[in-house]
């Protein structure tokens, strides 16, 4: 069997972390079987069309790395891929379920219905269609609609039955279709189907292997079975993943830290550190590993390994995998990208200090910053020192811990390290740091006691690099200059 999983948005969606992660399960699946990842855009109502919300959907899913291979506009032989532009394909098919007699035509106006659904909150009862038109003769209703008169097309729910359903992830499932309204299959408008009259046939017609979306629609699994079994046609194999829960243990919301995507990827995470992260909400594979590239999660992912219970989104997690994948990163795309980032984020930084270093320099900066940096919007904070003039506090240079008693003591230090930094050779941190260490083991002094009023001069803060990285990003000149500030104030 060809495995063809499938991403069935609404007009509505922006892809958000949750979306995201259905999105990723689908494409995973379908590339770890040479299958297709296929985008169907489920716009059948139409009072809640978002415009662009199409290609916002598609651009996002295509940035971070998640192309379908078919989508609205690239047929692989089974579109169209938008399902108003289906319409015709789904009126015949559910007209004949009326004639078969496992749909009926339903007349009552939506005045009715208002009505039935007061009356069914007032008595306390649980809402739903009472089934007025059920029992219609099929000749009337013909009739009827031969007369112009307007109606709907509900699903005939059998009476107390069981449904047995068998999900990937949580095994058997059973419904009682007492608890199922006659649900409604084709609008009043009579051209349009709701989203249960389309989404069986259309799995069906795109022959959809694999559906995984959010547990929120197990509830809507007996309905498609209903329908399926009217439409003879076989039902694709479900998993409904688990929830994306907020560190409160609630589903996610935008108060606990959903975000759009393009909003995450652009400011604060990279997409393919994100999509790792994303990967291991719900997932957890055999192996153990965390840091996946997207062909080891492709080789790797299995619906069986997925869990059941929530996945809670960590954000210390994803900025430690996002630090991780920094680390990892060549130095030269490193550059270039942190540089696109502070240009459009930090603008002013970039203009006026980044842009106005040379490229060594920053580079230096970078290389001292990759495997401290969790995320790009740091940098700026963490190069103050580095990037502006150093503050000459004294008051720091005394430090008992290090042995250093006397602000004096730290002066007579830093005269030490000036002698050896005016002759260092600062080709690289090795070529740098080795003789440091040499002169101040052979003149029987202590590392720390040099180091920390050095650190302090180089850097003006309390907190910062190291001295030698200090030393080796400001380079010769600049050191120098800001040991003999502290000397001489
Ligand atoms: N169109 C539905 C949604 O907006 C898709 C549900 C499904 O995957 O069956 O989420």
């Amino acid at each position: 069997m060809s495995i063809r999983t499938r991403l069935a948005p609404s007009p509505t969606w922006y892809v958000h972390i949750g979306n995201l992660r259905t999105a990723l399960y689908s494409y995973l699946w379908a590339r770890h079987n040479q299958g297709q990842f296929i985008i169907r855009i489920e716009d059948t109502d139409r009072t809640r069309l978002v415009e662009d919300a199409v290609d916002k959907i598609i651009g996002t899913l295509t940035e971070v790395g998640l192309r379908p291979d078919e989508w609205p506009h690239h047929d692989g032989g089974f579109g169209p891929y938008t399902q108003s532009e289906r319409t015709h394909i789904y009126g015949p098919m559910l007209h004949k379920l009326c004639e078969e007699g496992s749909a009926y035509y339903c007349f009552c106006t939506s005045e009715r219905l208002t009505e039935l659904r007061e009356e069914q909150e007032m008595l306390k009862l649980p809402p739903g269609y009472d089934g007025h038109c059920r029992h219609l003769p099929l000749e009337e209703a013909r009739e009827r609609i031969a007369n112009g008169e307007k109606y709907t097309i509900r699903l005939k729910v059998p009476k107390n039955e069981i449904l047995i359903f068998n999900d990937l992830i949580r095994g058997r499932i059973e419904f009682n279709t007492n608890q199922i309204d006659d649900t409604i299959l084709l609008k009043s408008d009579g051209i349009y189907p709701t989203y249960h009259g389309a989404v069986v046939i259309d799995d069906d017609l795109m022959k959809i292997s694999h559906v995984m979306r959010g547990e929120e629609w197990i509830s809507s699994m007996p309905i498609q079975i209903l329908t399926a079994r009217a439409l003879k046609i076989k039902l694709p194999e479900y998993a409904h993943l688990p929830s994306v829960l907020g560190n409160d243990g609630k589903k996610l919301s935008k108060r606990t830290g959903d975000a759009f995507v393009s909003e995450y990827i652009a400011r604060w995470y990279l997409s393919e550190a994100l999509l790792n992260f994303l990967s291991l909400l719900g997932w957890h594979p055999k192996q153990d590993e965390e840091i996946m590239t997207m062909d080891e999660m492709i080789a790797k992912f299995e619906i069986t390994d997925i869990h059941k219970s929530g996945a809670v989104l960590d954000p210390i997690k994803l900025d430690w995998m996002n630090g991780e994948y920094i680390k990892r990163m060549e130095l030269g795309e490193l550059h270039t990208r942190l540089a696109k980032y502070l240009e459009e984020y930090s603008p002013e930084f970039y203009a006026n200090i980044f842009s106005q270093k040379d490229y060594n320099y920053n580079t230096r900066i970078i290389i001292e910053l990759q495997t401290r940096m969790k995320r790009f919007d740091e940098y700026v904070s963490l190069t103050t020192c580095l990037y502006g003039d150093a503050h000459i506090r004294t008051d720091l240079l005394a430090n008992p811990k290090m042995k250093i008693e006397t602000i004096e003591q730290g002066i007579d230090a830093l005269r030490f390290a000036l002698s050896i930094l005016e002759n260092a050779d600062y080709t690289s941190l090795d070529t740098l740091k080795t003789p440091i260490l040499e002169a101040i083991a052979s003149a029987g002094r202590k590392n720390g006691q040099i180091l920390w009023p050095l650190r302090v001069a180089l850097s003006g803060e309390e907190f910062s690099p190291g001295a030698f990285e200090l030393a080796y990003i400001l380079w010769k000149d600049e050191s120098i200059k800001r040991i003999q500030n502290v000397i001489n104030s």
